[in-house]
């Protein structure tokens, strides 16, 4: 059994790990990370960049939202059922981070909205190839993680923590497994959990949510985000608290059919399996909304339809929704992805020439569905939606000219959010609502501050909270260390 001793143990190196780390080496306390993966970064490695509010760049910007209008904004959305100082205090904090992530190296591209119902709040991390889009927030990992190292932190990659070491209930260590198989007792004075929930445990994901993974839920998989954290965390006597999904809608294999998923997620003609219309889809820029009315189909799916003469319209007239995520650029080259998805035998996009061909393909009676497309079609040509009210600019009929193109969306999910409760200072909270001394939490493991449904119209916020509630954490650590 190797020994190893420190004043933090960080049990992570994702951006919330990073986060405790180089605060605790700011505050002249040696951290020892412990990561499972062969690199550091966890899920910010496929994301784009943290939230900040009444930052400098929204300034130069000319765009304003000030930390009262992103607290307002949040606390109804979630109808008060999270923790409002622990919101506010990360909110005031946001600024400040993104000021002292830049100190550290980290340029971003600007601030962004995600959809054009959100704010403007989602700080896009220059990426390296200049092309925002996936994986943009690779350099800030790589900034952070050099400077966890260059304020005397010890970053341990492959060294999975199996359990933490509890003494007068007290946290003040961790138990671990190094790549080459050699147990680890890691002592500390404080523990800072940070291992990014659990979307990548089908059993954990059956038992909290009544989701089967690969059958009616197809989430990004964040690898080594299996729960472990927070089994440890309840084990030492947490409050199991809080754990939601970050609910999204994507195709299968949506990274592998990108461009699909881009063209076809557009607000046209949204039904279920009984052919029938369930939403307004000018929300469908909202994936956190959409998802939740996906969720509430038969199977947990949805068939979004339209032809060529639409894709023809968005080719010279641009989207009806803009997001960054899926950029303009895929419409004009989305063909040739269309019949690789047909080669390949892929059921998250369907094609047909007719409706009766369509409507056997998708399982629908025909009749059911030329009566829905009839339907709709009525709705715009009356350029009115008397069922949703969808917004009459994205009114297209469905004539099937050219071919119909249907994309089959599931409900997703970044990842999952919450499971133990902390407060504003990163502690985590005891079946009594009591802080376990020395024992700590930030990022995704303890992030419950949503309530019901992601908030998506303040972008940036998961990465957001795991960097600035691990500060949060590493700061407070300073002081309890200081008082013992
Ligand atoms: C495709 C994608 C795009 C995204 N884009 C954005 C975005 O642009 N903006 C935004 O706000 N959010 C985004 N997110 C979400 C955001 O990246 C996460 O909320 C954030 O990374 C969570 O940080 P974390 O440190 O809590 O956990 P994670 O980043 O998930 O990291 C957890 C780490 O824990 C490690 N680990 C697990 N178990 C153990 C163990 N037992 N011992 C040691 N290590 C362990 C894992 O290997 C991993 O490295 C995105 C997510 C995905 C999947």
């Amino acid at each position: 059994m190797k020994k190893m001793e420190a004043d933090v143990i960080v049990v992570a190196a994702g951006p919330a790990g990073l986060a405790a780390a180089i605060t605790a080496g700011e505050n002249d306390l040696k951290a020892i990370v412990f990561e499972k993966a062969n690199t550091t970064g966890g899920a910010a490695n496929m994301g784009m960049g943290p939230l900040g509010i009444g930052t400098k760049i929204q300034k130069r910007g000319f765009y304003e939202i000030t930390k009262e209008k992103a607290y307002d904004i949040h606390m109804k959305y979630t109808h008060y059922r999270v923790d409002a100082d622990l919101v506010q205090t990360y909110f005031e904090k946001s600024a400040d981070t993104i000021e002292w992530l830049e100190d550290m190296g980290v340029e971003f591209a600007g601030s962004f909205k995600y959809f054009a119902e959100s704010e403007a709040t989602w700080h896009i991390v220059k990426p390296e190839n200049g092309i925002i889009g996936p994986r943009a927030a690779g350099p800030m990992v790589k900034i952070m993680t050099e400077k966890v190292r260059e304020l005397g932190g010890e970053i341990y990659l492959e060294t999975p923590v199996h359990d933490l070491i509890m003494e007068d209930g007290k946290a003040v260590g961790v138990l671990a497994t190094d790549k080459n198989g050699e147990e680890i007792e890691a002592r500390a004075k404080a523990v800072v959990v940070a291992t990014g929930g659990f979307g990548t445990n089908a059993e954990m994901i059956k038992e909290e949510f009544g989701l089967d993974l690969w059958q009616n839920f197809f989430p990004f998989m964040v690898p080594g985000t299996a729960g472990e954290g927070l089994k440890m965390m309840w084990k030492a006597g947490a409050q199991k608290f809080g754990a939601n999904i970050e609910m999204i809608y994507q195709l299968k294999d949506n990274m592998n059919y990108f461009l699909l998923d881009a063209v076809l997620r557009q607000p046209n003609l949204l039904i279920n399996q009984n052919g029938d219309r369930f939403m307004n889809e000018d929300q469908m820029g909202n994936t956190t909304f959409t998802g939740n009315a996906i969720n509430l189909q038969p199977g947990k799916y949805a068939y979004c339809i339209m032809d060529d003469a639409i894709l023809k319209y968005y080719k010279k007239n641009g989207p009806d929704i803009f997001d960054i995520v899926h950029p303009e650029e895929a419409f004009m080259a989305v063909e040739p992805e269309f019949e690789r998805a047909v080669a390949d035998g892929y059921d998250g996009y369907i094609e047909a020439d007719t409706v009766e061909e369509l409507a056997e393909k998708l399982g629908i009676d025909p009749e059911k569905l030329q009566e829905t497309i009839d339907d709709y079609n009525d709705m715009c040509d009356e350029n009115f939606d008397s069922q949703f009210n969808k917004n009459p600019k994205f009114m297209h009929p469905i004539t099937g000219k050219g071919k119909y193109r249907v994309g089959k969306f599931y409900i997703a999910a970044y990842g999952t959010i919450g499971g133990v409760r902390t407060n504003k200072f990163g502690e985590v909270m005891d079946c009594n609502d009591m802080p376990i001394p020395g024992l700590y939490s930030a990022g995704s493991d303890c992030n419950t501050i949503y309530g019901d449904s992601y908030n998506f119209t303040l972008p940036g916020n998961t990465m957001g909270f795991a960097i600035n509630s691990g500060r949060m954490a590493g700061e407070a650590i300073a002081d309890y260390i200081d008082s013992l």
